[in-house]
């Protein structure tokens, strides 16, 4: 830290993102990236549509704002696309959360979210997740302030039905329910709809996973105008520039060739099927998952030595040290030739 630093910021532990490794090509099961590339109608329409790049790229993203509006049957004023679902998440804490109306969310989420709030000073509290890592949302029923739930949730994979998120925004017209739709796309529920039928709901999606656009940083926000108007002060009280040329275009030509995706959710929801199988043959406990990730553990391996090497021996995925998750490594789904890569790496290191 230099002396220069910041106070308001001294305390602040950063996010730690998934390995990246440049290094060495590794299985990558880690980051819940697509494993198949973006789609190539999407590749040609952004080669033919993106607008020079001397230019600034539009403020409003209006081209793209209005197809994901049309998308989900929505205005306009109710969509507000950024870069990555993660700046989304940040506009959401910045914007609907103060010393009147704290943070509420999982003991084991998505880990930006105590970062947004930190950054932002904003207070908060973690609920820990039932015994089966299932959320028990009576428990936030019971409290005041803004909810953040990944649905599923991340890193356990877990869903819950939209009916269930419903109750909870409606049981409390005050508060806002944030619902980080990440995952959504690989077999639960969405929430989009409830946005046209009450205004203290906001959906987050992205990109990054479904849709095999990590690189392009594309998010966006579904909610009733005047939260999206809210967000909007933010954004353009920080980078109104938030999405460059390319990416906005991109955007577009992926919409347009949605089917690709959507066959590709399939497959990955098969393999997803397919791995459960082979892990419990090899002896793991699996949470239950709709996501495109497992979150899996050994009775008799730990989660430190499993993950360490499977590492050294080519195969990344994800562990996480906080106690109560300690023994479990989260993998990412990914080709059926990728998982078979982790089985016989596994088998290789322990018979
Ligand atoms: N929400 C959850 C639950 C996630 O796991 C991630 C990925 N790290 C994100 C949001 C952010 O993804 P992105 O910024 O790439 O859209």
């Amino acid at each position: 830290m230099s002396r220069f630093f910041s106070s308001r910021y001294e305390q602040l532990t950063p996010y730690t993102p998934g390995e990246q490794p440049q290094d060495m090509a590794y299985t990558k099961l880690n980051t819940n990236e697509s494993p198949f590339p973006p789609s190539e109608k999407a590749l040609a329409y952004a080669a033919e549509h993106t607008k020079p790049l001397n230019l600034y790229s539009d403020p409003a993203c209006r081209i793209l704002t209005a197809k994901l509006a049309e998308v989900y049957g929505v205005t306009e004023n109710m969509v507000l696309v950024t870069n990555g679902s993660d700046e989304a998440l940040n506009f959401a804490f910045m914007s609907f959360c103060d010393e009147e109306h704290p943070a509420l969310f999982p003991d084991i989420t998505y880990g930006f979210y105590p970062v947004y709030a930190d950054l932002n000073h904003v207070p908060y509290e973690e609920i820990p997740l039932t015994e089966d890592f299932s959320i028990d949302l009576e428990e936030y029923k019971k409290r005041k302030g803004t909810v953040f739930l990944a649905n599923p949730n991340a890193p356990t994979g877990r869903a819950l039905p939209a009916e269930a998120i419903e109750a909870l925004v409606a049981a409390d017209p005050d508060r806002v329910v944030v619902v980080d739709e990440a995952y959504v796309d690989f077999g639960a529920e969405s929430c989009v709809p409830l946005v046209k039928k009450y205004d203290n709901v906001l959906v987050i999606q992205t990109y990054s996973k479904s849709r095999s656009l990590a690189g392009a940083r594309l998010g966006y926000a579904v909610g009733c105008p005047e939260l999206i108007a809210d967000m909007n002060t933010i954004k353009f009280s920080t980078n109104p520039y938030n999405i460059n040329s390319y990416s906005m275009a991109i955007g577009m030509g992926s919409l347009l060739d949605d089917a690709y995706n959507k066959a590709n959710c399939r497959v990955i929801a098969d393999n997803r099927t397919y791995t459960v199988g082979k892990l419990k043959e090899l002896g793991f406990e699996v949470v239950d998952s709709k996501a495109n990730f497992v979150f899996a553990k050994h009775p008799a391996i730990s989660g430190q030595e499993i993950y360490e090497k499977l590492k050294a021996n080519g195969v990344l995925v994800r562990h996480f040290t906080k106690e109560r998750i300690k023994e479990y490594n989260r993998i990412t789904i990914g080709t059926k030739e990728q998982m078979d890569v982790l089985f016989e790496t596994f088998r290789k290191i322990w018979g």
